[in-house]
């Protein structure tokens, strides 16, 4: 496998960088995780300005262009012989001194991994994920906003540990308020009487690549979709509950706090959604 380093392909085993690296000091830096499907990196445009905009966010300068990013992350793809995979665009804020300042780091460092991926198991999707509430709250964005997509991932870190003491394999994350931000790496959606609904970005959720196509899709299937505020409680008496994300897709939510969510099955808005959703993928792109 070969790793894009600031502007040149290396092996694997020779794809490190500086233990004075910032990102790796303070996790200082950013990310995004893409999709490759059939030779076409799905949603590129959209995942390249959430990067563009996580940087502005830290006042990090991006060294490539938007043309330039996305010819890298498709070079990655070609390089290493790909079809379909994950890659990840991973963007720190470079080499520096110890102290925290990030005016003692000359440039950023440019990191583009081009991988397989490894999903739920098959299962899940036609069985469906039972999920929990964990104690950790998501971030206040007061402290630093959710919406950045920030290599400090410790606050979900954090909540995927104590889902997995439970033994859950996602975990819904509730804000300072008490109303559900998001789960630990995906974004979460309820159906009740006939509407579509997921918190407002507002609520500590990050405006989710996929999230963003389920809007264009509930609306291609003329789904009336909404962001609002939500309880636990309006979870439990969903009649369905779905998560979406880059690796996740969407996946069905059956189970939430040992609660069945509508017959415990898989349902049919969130079905729809499924197919629609590949459909979509196999027909979206930027190509190779
Ligand atoms: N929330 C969090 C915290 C995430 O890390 C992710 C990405 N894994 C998502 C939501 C889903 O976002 P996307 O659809 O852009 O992958």
């Amino acid at each position: 496998m070969k790793v894009y380093l600031d502007g040149t392909f290396v092996d694997k085993a020779d794809a490190k960088i500086s233990v004075f690296d910032h990102g790796l000091l303070y996790g200082d830096g950013i990310f995004e995780g893409i999709r490759l499907y059939k030779n076409c990196v799905f949603q590129l445009d959209a995942h390249l300005e959430r990067l563009e905009f996580s940087a502005r966010a830290l006042l990090l300068k991006l060294p490539l262009s938007r043309q330039e990013m996305s010819d890298a992350v498709c070079e990655s793809c070609r390089v290493n012989g790909l079809e379909d995979g994950y890659i990840r665009l991973v963007v720190t804020r470079g080499v520096g001194d110890l102290g925290l300042s990030p005016s003692t780091c000359p440039g950023p460092s440019v990191i583009i991994i081009a991988d397989k991926i490894t999903l739920y198991p098959p299962e899940i999707y036609t069985d469906g994920l039972a999920i929990i509430t964990v104690p950790t709250r998501r971030m206040n964005p007061a402290a630093l906003d959710p919406g950045i997509k920030s290599l400090n991932y410790l606050n979900n870190v954090l909540a995927k540990i104590e889902a997995a003491q439970h033994g859950a394999l996602e975990a819904i994350m509730l804000n300072d308020h008490g109303y559900v931000a998001e789960c630990t790496g995906d974004n979460l959606f309820i159906v009740s009487k006939g509407r579509v609904i997921t918190p407002d970005p507002a609520a500590g959720a990050l405006r989710g690549i996929t999230r963003q196509v389920m809007f264009e899709l509930a609306e291609k299937l003329g789904m009336p979709m909404e962001e609002r505020n939500l309880t636990r409680y309006d979870v439990w008496n969903a009649e369905e509950c779905f998560l979406t994300g880059t690796a996740a897709e969407v996946v069905p939510v059956v189970k939430v706090d040992g609660r069945e969510i509508g017959d415990g099955r898989p349902g049919p808005v969130t079905q729809r959604f499924l197919d629609v959703f590949h459909e979509r993928v196999s027909v979206d792109g930027t190509m190779l």
